[in-house]
């Protein structure tokens, strides 16, 4: 349920209404905006006494949302959420501008690391990905290094100045992962492990939560509804493909899930061609439809040696793909009124200025 308040209601009439649905065992949300404020109403739908709310002094009419998550519908919050990655304006979600994130699928060594980190960031990706804890289908696989692997990933941050994104698998990592982190990353096989998304929900560091590999949308968004929940309303939203029949692919990389999202939700959304199609030379072909379909974003997996990558190394394509890639992905954004790879342009504004 929202309520929306008049227009001039005052701060009182607004804590008064935000008392009553506590006191109604529900939870408050408030959404100021710059002419209405609305109150969003999280908790049992048996408490909620529409009468009750209509009748508060400041309230202008209350409305039931039919979604079954509340906070992540569209309806709540008309305006799209930006999600800032990293400190600055490098790496935002949901704006005019489509950051690509790109780096291996796992971290391998330090210099690794940095050397790809210094190359994406040259063919002008925004934020450098890969994984310390990895979640894999077989135990006898490299399991990823670890604490010692986000070092190395803050070790490459230091170096290039590229926020990091990674994956975290349990809820007890989450402090750590976090403390190295500017994004925690909840991989598919992790979509709904309510627990790890609670602990995502309950810390600050902006959360990228990947489509469960069989998921529907409305799960997708009562995942991320778990996150928000909490307190965090720093959501990415990450369609990587589902299980389907076909087997051309790893995945079956379903982009009007894209649109689709957009018309349910105003948390950014981002593809994962990588994992989304399983082959490198499908990737590129996938990165543009992904921004004609309104993508606020790409997760692409890039390694300077794909053929003796330690993870996903089929998927993976080298930086000198990925500046080829860069430029078409410019035109296509350039096609529907989006903007792709500024921060390269900026970080050389920012050279200038201070050479
Ligand atoms: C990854 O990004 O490397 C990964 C494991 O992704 P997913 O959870 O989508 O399989
Ligand atoms: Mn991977």
């Amino acid at each position: 349920m929202i309520i929306v308040m008049r227009p001039g209601a005052t701060p009182q009439q607004v804590e008064h209404v935000r008392q009553m649905v506590r006191d109604a065992g529900l939870k408050d949300h408030p959404i100021v905006g710059t002419d209405l404020t609305v109150v969003a109403v999280i908790g049992d739908d048996r408490k909620k006494d529409k009468g009750a709310f209509e009748q508060a002094p400041g309230v202008d009419r209350v409305m039931p949302v039919l979604a079954p998550y509340k906070m992540a519908a569209l309806e709540t919050r008309k305006r799209k959420t930006l999600v800032r990655v990293g400190e600055g304006d490098l790496c935002v979600f949901g704006g005019q501008e489509v950051p690509v994130v790109a780096g291996p699928c796992s971290v391998e060594g330090e210099q690794a690391i940095i050397d790809v980190a210094h190359a994406i960031k040259h063919a002008g990706a925004a934020a450098l990905r890969g994984g310390a804890f990895k979640p894999r289908t077989n135990p006898y696989s490299f399991q990823g290094y670890g604490e010692d692997g986000l070092k190395m990933l803050a070790a490459a941050r230091a170096e290039t100045g590229l926020p990091i994104i990674t994956e975290v698998l349990t809820p007890t990592d989450v402090d750590l992962v976090a403390s190295y982190a500017d994004c925690l990353q909840i991989g598919t096989r992790n979509s709904q492990n309510f627990k790890l998304l609670e602990a995502c929900g309950r810390q600050p560091k902006p959360v990228l939560l990947k489509r469960g590999m069989s998921m529907t949308i409305d799960e997708f968004l009562q995942a991320a509804e778990y996150i928000l929940s909490e307190g965090n309303p720093n959501v990415i939203l990450c369609e990587r493909g589902i299980r389907t029949f076909e087997d051309h692919t790893r995945n079956t990389l379903s982009l009007s899930t894209i649109p689709e999202l957009h018309y349910r939700t105003h948390l950014p959304v981002v593809s994962d061609p990588s994992h989304g199609t399983g082959h490198a030379r499908l990737v590129a072909d996938m990165s543009r439809a992904s921004i004609a379909a309104g993508a606020d974003g790409l997760l692409l997996e890039v390694h300077q040696d794909p053929e003796h990558a330690m993870t996903d190394g089929a998927q993976s394509i080298t930086p000198e793909a990925l500046a080829k890639l860069m430029p078409t992905l410019v035109r296509v954004a350039e096609a529907v009124d989006r903007r792709c790879g500024s921060a390269t342009a900026s970080r050389a504004r920012a050279a200038m200025t201070n050479s």
